[in-house]
């Protein structure tokens, strides 16, 4: 029995069997070939070639029918690489001149190339990398007539184990057969965490190296709460994680029986819950778990995994389906927030400005992307005043840090409203437009920023990672990264206050709303609209019917009297247990 200790990040328990991805080896013929037998390997080569294309299209389109088109594009930076005709000339050369077989000249080459990616100085490149690697074993799985083993095309159940998956490789897993997964890298608040939490995934990363530990088939246990990583379990381990795992499906059941219900405290005070959402899909599963709206979309989604950016139609589409799936219910889209771990690894490193960066998070991402590239936000604007004229359509700025730039964003859209307003295009003009909260900045000026906008919401992933200077993907300092920090709490009730004072609506979409050990905090804060990840939906109205503002506030007066992370987060556990005995599985 191996044990290992990552980082929860997708709430929930997953057994099942091993499917290790990322170890593929082949045993690549190092031979060559007779001279009369070159165009009939060429011919081999050029079958296995399209057979991984076909393979991958239709992977694609299992994805496109599965998650919508824009999931789906992601498979086109692969596909782009496959079709690419030097890449084809360069083995086909080998084979032909030097008498290679194809196997072995597929290899060499593909190694070439990154071998030429990793020794680029841009960092981003790594991630090419691994996309020449994944068209390696494609390409040799063909060639080689092995057995596919890929995650995408699954037909029983598995817990997917890998060294990392990015956010878009994690959109891609079918949620009918991937009962967990467990990544060697990543930390508490990266985006491929916050796409597992969407899709209900239990997940733990950050384990460290562990694959040469495992192998395909092994029984494998994930603790999505604890972050525990259990192969191979004995008997009683197994025993204990199957009771657990029918003590969730039992609370997941009693819990569908309040979904109609509103999110009231038993004193009477009506908190408002709305959904997180990456992709259009999610709005439904939003509406199923009984959200009030969609309280933060992140648009940047569309932009990842693509060759190209999305058209202003293409944004419009996806606005629509979203708006249209809430009828009457309040949809907040939030402009692009690309950078940082939001990198569309397939376009434009260069002319983003991010080739040169050694501190993304702190560089060009979001706002500050926009407003240097204002062509690529108009196109977003208009998609969204337009989706405006549709339902109740709200706008929000991501990572503003200074009165300028909100006031630049607030600019933009004037002007493309005028612009839409010009060439008879319907909008609504009063749609709300909102900040986020995420920068310790705009906490201190927020007296400034608030008469400037309509809503805020409080982004605590990033207030987080920016308040403590702790890089909210890094797992070596995950330690630092709690949202039961007292510093952030402070600034949560400085916001709170300030917003109350000036009458300015003010919610919470960070990852921490998402975990009942913190509703009771932050409904005593003053907090009644918090937006969560869809599955935590349930969970959290069950809490906020179960306690009364007073005792939430009790709870409040006692945390500030407190001074770290672990033990405000203790007690909040704790009293939390003491309301609700069922989630004490909670850490
Ligand atoms: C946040 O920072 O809390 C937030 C909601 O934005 P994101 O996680 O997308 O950075
Ligand atoms: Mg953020």
């Amino acid at each position: 029995m191996l044990r290992l200790q990552g980082i929860a990040v997708s709430s929930g328990i997953a057994i099942g069997e091993a499917m290790v991805l990322g170890r593929e080896t082949f045993d690549v013929p190092d031979r060559l070939i007779e001279g009369t037998a070159v165009e009939q390997e060429i011919e081999r080569f050029r079958g296995a070639l399209a057979a991984a294309v076909e393979e991958l299209s239709r992977q694609r389109d299992a994805v496109i029918r599965e998650l919508g088109q824009r999931s789906g594009s992601i498979f086109n930076a692969h596909l782009e690489i496959l079709q690419d005709t030097k890449l084809r000339e360069d083995i086909e050369s080998l084979i032909r001149e030097r008498h290679y077989a194809p196997e072995r000249a597929v290899s060499q080459i593909l190694r070439r190339y990154a071998d030429v990616f990793r020794r680029l100085p841009n960092p981003d490149f790594a991630e090419r990398v691994n996309d020449v690697y994944d068209i390696g074993k494609l390409l040799l799985r063909s060639l080689l007539g092995q057995a596919h083993s890929e995650v995408f095309q699954l037909h029983s159940p598995v817990v997917v184990l890998a060294a990392t998956l990015t956010p878009s490789e994690t959109a891609r897993l079918d949620r009918r057969f991937v009962r967990g997964f467990v990544t060697e890298t990543g930390g508490p608040g990266g985006h491929t965490a916050i796409v597992a939490q969407g899709l209900g995934i239990p997940a733990v990363v950050g384990t460290g190296p562990f694959l040469g530990e495992v192998s395909g088939g092994d029984t494998v246990i994930v603790d999505g709460d604890r972050g525990l990583v259990i192969v191979n379990p004995d008997e009683a381990t197994l025993r204990e994680y199957r009771e657990q795992y029918r003590a969730i499906e039992t609370l997941q059941a009693e819990l569908q029986d309040i979904r109609g219900l509103p999110a009231e405290t038993l004193d009477g005070t009506r908190i408002h819950l709305f959904g997180n959402i990456e992709f259009p899909q999610e709005a439904e599963i939003c509406l199923e778990h009984g959200a009030e709206g969609i309280g933060l979309y992140r648009t940047e989604f569309l932009y990842l995994g693509r060759a190209t950016l999305p058209s202003e139609e293409e944004h419009y589409q996806a606005y629509l389906q979203v708006v249209r799936a809430m009828g009457e219910r309040p949809v907040t889209i939030r402009t692009f927030d690309l950078g940082a771990d939001k990198i569309p690894r397939d376009w434009l490193p260069r002319q983003m400005g991010w080739d040169s960066e050694s501190n993304p998070c702190l560089g060009l991402r979001s706002i500050r992307l926009a407003l240097r590239h204002l062509p690529m936000f108009r196109s977003q604007l208009r998609a969204i005043l337009r989706a405006s004229a549709i339902g109740r359509v709200k706008v929000m700025f991501p990572l503003i840090a200074t009165l300028a730039e909100l006031r630049q964003a607030k600019f933009v859209v004037a002007d493309v409203m005028e612009e839409l307003a010009e060439a008879g295009i319907p909008f609504r003009r009063e749609i709300p437009i909102g900040m986020m909260v995420e920068v310790p900045s705009t906490v201190i000026m927020l007296d400034r920023f608030l008469p400037e906008v309509d809503f805020i919401s409080i982004g605590t992933n990033d207030l987080l990672q920016y308040t403590l200077a702790v890089d909210r993907t890094n797992r070596n300092v995950v330690s630092l990264y709690s949202s039961a920090d007292p510093a952030l709490i402070r600034l949560l009730s400085q916001t709170i206050r300030t917003a109350e004072e000036r009458r300015v609506s003010v919610g919470l979409c960070g990852q921490m709303s998402s975990s009942p050990i913190y509703t009771m905090l932050l409904i005593g804060l003053g907090l009644r609209d918090l937006s969560v990840t869809a599955g935590a939906i349930p969970e959290i109205k069950k809490v906020c019917r179960s306690v009364t503002v007073a005792q939430c506030r009790e709870v409040v007066s006692h945390v500030m009297e407190m001074e770290n992370a672990r033990d405000i987060r203790a007690y909040l556990r704790e009293e939390l247990v003491k309301i609700l005995p069922e989630f004490g599985r909670l850490p």
